[in-house]
C-alpha cells in the first residue's frame, strides 16, 4: 500500500530544504512513481467496447493527475499498440484484464504486474475504482505507491450524504424492476448496452408498503408521502388529509441552502414531479401547481426538466449530467428527484412491452446518477416507486403480464447507495418512512411530523 512514512519524509526534507537553504534548487529528489516506475512513463488505456463509463474513468484519472501532479498522461483506447506501462481501465483487451474476475454489486478490483496497473468494475462501477484509485495513490507530487500484485476488491469509498439523488419509478412494482429477467431488450429501446436493471447492484435492497389514506394509492398521495412524510388522501399535492400544506424534501433542502432539481420524464406538473414542488389541494389544479414551480425555480433556482421522454439516448445523457453539473459546486449540496413515469402509463395499458423500454430508459438515467454518486460520494442515491401498477406476475404458461389495468397495493422496491443506505437493506418500510430517513441524513430529526424543524416555505 501507500508508503506514508517515506512520503511525509520527503515532505519534510523539502520543507526544511525551502526554510533552510535560499539558494539550493527546489526541484523535488523524489519523483511520483507507481510500483517503482516514474508515473510520466505510464499511458491510461480504456476499453472501447463497453459504453462511455470506462473512457470517463480514463479521462477522470488523467485529469486529477494533472491537477494533483502537473503530469498530463496519454489516453487512448484499448485498439492501441501496447504502450510499456499503462494504467489500464476496464475490461480491455490487454492480458492483466482477463486475470481480473469479474465482480458483483458495486465492488470492484485492482491488480498489477511489473508492467501494468488495471481497474475493472462492471457499467459505471469502474467510476468507484477510478476515484478509488486517485485517492488512495496518485496523493501528491513526492509519493511513491506500491499497488498489489494481487487482485484487491474494494467496495466504493463513501462519505457523510450532503447530497441525495431520489429516483421515482411510476409504477415500478417488484415485477416491473425485473423485466430484464423476463423479456429480451427490443432493438429500438433507448439502451446504453445493459443487461440488468441497476437497482440489484446497489447494496441496499428492501421493500417499501405504498397504501394512502385512500386506500391504494395513486401517483398524488403516493408522491406526497415519498416528498413529505405524511399519508394523504388519493389527488392531494403535498398536504396532509386535512389540506394543511406539508414540507417537501424539495422545501427542506432549499431551507437548508441546497440546490435543487426536479426531472420527470412526463410534463412537470405530472402528480409525482408536482408532489415534490408543489401544494394544491388537487392534482388536476394545473395552474396552482404551476406557479408554485415557477416561484420555486425564479425564488431559490430550483431546475426543473420535463418530458424528458421525448429526448434520444444521448439528449437524455446531457440533460442529466448539465443537471448534476449545474449543482455540483453548490456548497451545501442538493437534492434531485427524478421520476420515470412511463412504466405506469403502459402497465395501465397493460403493455408489458413498453413498460419495459420505459424502466430501460429509467436505467440508463440510473447508471448516469450512479457513475456521479462514485465520483461525488457525498451523494446518497435512492430508487424505489410511488405504487404498482397492473398487478404484473407470470401467468400459467410462465410468461409476463400485467393482470389488470390499475394500481395495486402491492410492496414496491427500494433501492439505495451510500453513507447509512442500510437502513434499507432487508426492510419492508413505509413509504412515509423514506424522506424521515433521507432528512436523518442531513441531520434533521423531525421532519415528517408536527414539530419540524423548519417551516414550509409558502
Ligand atoms: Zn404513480
Amino acid at each position: 500500500m501507500l508508503k506514508r512514512t517515506s512520503c511525509f519524509i520527503a515532505s519534510l526534507l523539502l520543507l526544511l530544504c525551502l526554510a533552510g537553504c535560499e539558494n539550493a534548487s527546489i526541484t523535488p529528489s523524489v519523483t511520483p512513481k507507481l510500483n517503482g516506475i516514474a508515473l510520466s512513463e505510464y499511458a491510461i488505456i480504456y476499453d472501447q467496447d463497453d459504453v462511455d463509463y470506462n473512457r470517463r474513468a480514463a479521462q477522470y484519472i488523467q485529469g486529477e493527475i494533472q491537477s494533483r501532479i502537473g503530469l498530463s498522461l496519454p489516453i487512448r483506447d484499448d485498439n492501441s499498440a501496447e504502450s510499456t506501462y499503462e494504467i489500464v481501465v476496464g475490461e480491455t483487451n490487454r492480458d492483466i484484464s482477463s486475470q481480473l474476475d469479474a465482480q458483483t454489486g458495486t465492488n470492484f478490483a485492482i491488480l498489477a504486474d511489473d508492467n501494468r496497473i488495471a481497474l475493472e468494475g462492471e457499467y459505471f462501477t469502474i467510476a468507484a475504482a477510478a476515484y478509488y484509485f486517485v485517492e488512495t495513490y496518485i496523493t501528491d507530487t513526492a509519493c511513491e505507491a506500491v499497488i498489489p500484485k494481487e487482485t484487491m476488491v474494494h467496495s466504493p469509498i463513501v462519505k457523510e450524504a450532503k447530497s441525495v439523488i431520489f429516483l421515482i419509478g411510476d409504477g415500478m412494482g417488484q415485477y416491473q424492476s425485473r423485466l430484464f429477467d423476463y423479456l429480451s431488450v427490443p432493438a429500438y429501446a433507448v439502451s446504453d448496452g445493459e443487461n440488468q436493471f441497476y437497482g440489484y447492484m446497489l447494496p441496499a435492497k428492501g421493500l417499501s408498503r405504498t397504501d394512502s389514506l385512500s386506500g391504494t394509492t395513486d401517483s398524488a398521495a403516493g408522491g406526497t408521502a415519498l416528498s413529505t412524510g405524511f399519508k394523504t388522501n388519493n389527488g392531494y399535492i403535498g398536504k396532509d388529509q386535512s389540506h394543511k400544506v406539508r414540507q417537501s424534501l424539495t422545501d427542506l433542502a432549499i431551507s437548508m441552502g441546497k440546490a435543487t432539481a426536479i426531472m420527470s420524464t412526463e410534463v412537470q406538473t405530472g402528480a409525482t414531479p408536482a408532489s415534490f414542488s408543489a401544494h394544491a389541494d388537487d392534482r388536476s389544479h394545473t395552474n396552482t401547481i404551476y406557479s408554485n414551480q415557477m416561484m420555486l425555480k425564479n425564488r431559490y433556482g430550483t431546475i426543473f426538466s420535463g418530458n424528458l421522454k421525448d429526448y434520444n439516448n444521448s439528449d437524455l445523457e446531457r440533460e442529466i449530467a448539465t443537471t448534476l453539473s449545474a449543482m455540483e459546486d453548490s456548497e451545501n449540496g442538493f437534492f434531485l428527484m427524478y421520476e420515470e413515469a412511463h412504466i405506469d402509463g403502459a402497465c395501465h395499458n397493460q403493455d408489458v412491452d413498453q413498460a419495459f423500454v420505459a424502466l430501460i430508459r429509467f436505467n440508463q438515467a440510473i447508471g448516469l446518477f450512479m457513475e456521479y454518486a462514485f465520483y461525488h460520494p457525498d451523494t446518497f442515491v435512492l430508487i424505489t416507486a410511488d405504487h404498482e401498477t397492473g398487478s404484473m406476475g407470470l401467468d400459467s404458461s410462465g410468461k409476463i403480464v400485467c393482470n389488470t389495468g390499475v394500481h395495486s397495493s402491492s410492496d414496491v422496491p427500494v433501492f439505495a447507495y451510500g453513507h447509512m443506505s442500510e437502513c434499507f437493506n432487508n426492510k419492508v418500510v413505509e413509504n412515509i418512512q423514506i424522506p424521515k430517513t433521507i432528512a436523518k441524513l442531513w441531520g434533521v430529526e423531525k421532519f415528517g411530523s408536527e414539530n419540524a424543524e423548519y417551516p414550509p416555505l409558502f
